[in-house]
């Protein structure tokens, strides 16, 4: 064990953590600096009941429950996906910054605990990527995130209880109507998948709903009573508040 602990030390010297907010080297026995750790982008104040979206005080849905049905039950996310957020999650993406999953998790976890626990969901499970792009990226983000999760919630981890079955482009341009004609056949039951009365999936941005909603839809297929989701940033403009 004294040897592990010795290994770890040097590991830790020789490659630092990287801190996920300002992509140095953390100080020595932390994830993050305490002064990027201020920067986080908290959802703070009141949120929509629906999708956990920051909503003006004394609204109960934002503008986009109150027009669309979610096939989920509940949302809430943990930060706003500002510009710390956007690159904290764009180096978790696409520069191989696997070990951000975990910090980002485990900071999600801690923000969300009270909601995620109020769900009682019996199992967590990561929103796919398509296996192509995973063996692209050596993992899928959602699932390191999600792993954070589910040992903080104590549950199990259903990494395949869902698969992506179309390889879909970055749809960022696409309106939200042709995001959601583009998601819904994009989810399938995996081979990961164990009948549970309820889930709870965890994905990286929540934007418009339409990932939680397609992932959800296709578990409530499969029988799921409920379907929350967790997601670690959710998207807003400012004009929107
Ligand atoms: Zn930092
Ligand atoms: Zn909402």
């Amino acid at each position: 064990m004294r040897g592990g602990v010795v290994k770890n030390y040097l590991i830790d010297l020789l490659y630092p953590r990287r801190c996920p907010v300002c992509q140095d080297a953390a100080p020595y026995g932390e994830e993050i600096c305490p002064e990027c750790r201020k920067r986080l982008p908290y959802i703070r104040g009141p949120v929509c009941l629906r999708c956990g979206r920051p909503v003006r005080e004394g609204e109960a849905l934002c503008a986009d429950c109150a027009e669309i049905r979610h096939d989920f039950d509940a949302a809430v996310s943990g930060f706003l996906y500002d510009d710390v957020m956007r690159e904290a999650v764009a180096a978790l993406k696409y520069k191989g910054r696997k070990e951000y999953g975990r910090v980002l998790g485990r900071l999600l976890y801690a923000c969300t605990e009270k909601k995620l626990r109020r769900f009682r969901a019996e199992a967590v499970v990561p929103v796919p990527v398509h296996a192509k792009k995973k063996r692209e990226r050596g993992y899928n983000q959602a699932e390191l995130i999600a792993r954070e999760v589910a040992e903080g919630l104590k549950k199990p981890l259903l990494a395949d209880a869902l698969i992506r079955t179309k390889y879909t482009k970055a749809m960022k341009t696409l309106s939200a109507k042709a995001r959601r004609t583009n998601l819904r056949s994009a989810f399938e039951i995996g081979p990961g998948f164990v009948p549970v009365r309820s889930a709870l999936i965890v994905d990286d941005i929540y934007t418009t709903g339409s990932t939680a909603d397609a992932c959800a839809a296709v578990l409530k297929e499969a029988g799921v009573k409920e379907v929350f989701a967790v997601t670690l940033a959710v998207g807003i403009s400012t004009s929107d508040l």
